[in-house]
């Protein structure tokens, strides 16, 4: 069952979304060697319940094990995503996702974004930057009128163009007062396939993209999802609401690039 938002939804699904920007932004500023993913979600989860609203990822259950134990995934190098918060520094080098949910006032907050921890290699450079571009591609092939395959396609070709692999079995998702909610939305796909896309859609778009190949693993704390090969894998999400014939962005990374800005 999809449900279209109206605008008056649309602007708090915004609200919660703008919270998860400005929480990455408070991360992008702590991140460096010698921070521990633990720190981060000590950092995320105290700035959220600061600014009213609820770590939507804590207590998540799982189908292999315990609730998700955090506010945030931090997932490190070959952890794809879901990755759970330790005490294990960050090194020089290192790429971490953090991925970010927020309930507020009713409705979800979802976006992800992959900080670099001090200089990285260039060619893992790379990967984090066509992986964000994809999202953008994503991202505006989500007009009204196209339809979900086309998203996928968009993010797929672009990826493989560069070699890299998309992941296969996890995929965005619409969101509103549920954190997933119908349609599914691939990263992969057919252009012309899938659900028609309509003013108030609102879906997180959220390519995960591998330097290898494409195939995962679950580790056994049943949530950390790794590439089987070990290679580096990037995660980017935003929220979007299909919304006066465009895609509207609801979350926003502008706060996490200008504290790059300042620390690359
Ligand atoms: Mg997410
Ligand atoms: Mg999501």
């Amino acid at each position: 069952m999809v449900y279209l938002k109206t605008e008056d939804e649309i602007e708090l699904l915004r609200q919660a979304n703008l919270l998860v920007g400005k929480t990455l932004a408070e991360i992008a500023r702590m991140i460096k060697p010698g921070v521990t993913t633990r720190q981060i979600d000590q950092l995320a989860d105290t700035f959220i319940r600061d600014n009213g609203a609820l770590p939507t990822f804590k207590g998540v259950p799982s189908p292999y094990g315990k609730p998700f134990p955090a506010s945030v995934c931090t997932s490190v190098n070959d952890q794809v995503v879901h990755g759970i918060p330790t005490d294990k520094p960050l090194e020089e080098g290192d790429i971490v996702s953090v991925d970010c949910g927020t309930l507020l006032n009713g409705f979800n907050g979802d976006s992800c974004y992959t900080f670099c921890v001090g200089e990285v290699k260039p060619e893992v450079k790379a990967l984090l930057k066509t992986t964000k571009e994809s999202l953008y591609l994503g991202i505006q092939a989500a007009l009204p009128g196209h339809r979900i395959g086309d998203i996928g396609y968009a993010v797929q070709s672009y990826c493989e163009s560069h070699g890299y692999g998309v992941v296969r079995e996890l995929c965005g998702h619409g969101i509103g007062r549920e954190m997933h909610e119908d349609p599914m939305v691939p990263n992969y796909g057919r252009r012309g396939n899938g659900m028609k896309i309509q003013n108030g859609l609102c879906i997180a778009i959220e390519p995960m993209i591998t330097m290898g190949s494409h195939e995962i693993g679950v580790l056994e704390d049943g949530w950390t999802v790794v590439t089987r090969d070990g290679q580096p894998a990037a995660h980017f999400e935003h929220t979007i609401a299909i919304h006066n014939g465009q895609p509207d962005i609801m979350s926003s990374f502008e706060e996490v690039e200008l504290v790059e800005g300042k620390l690359y």
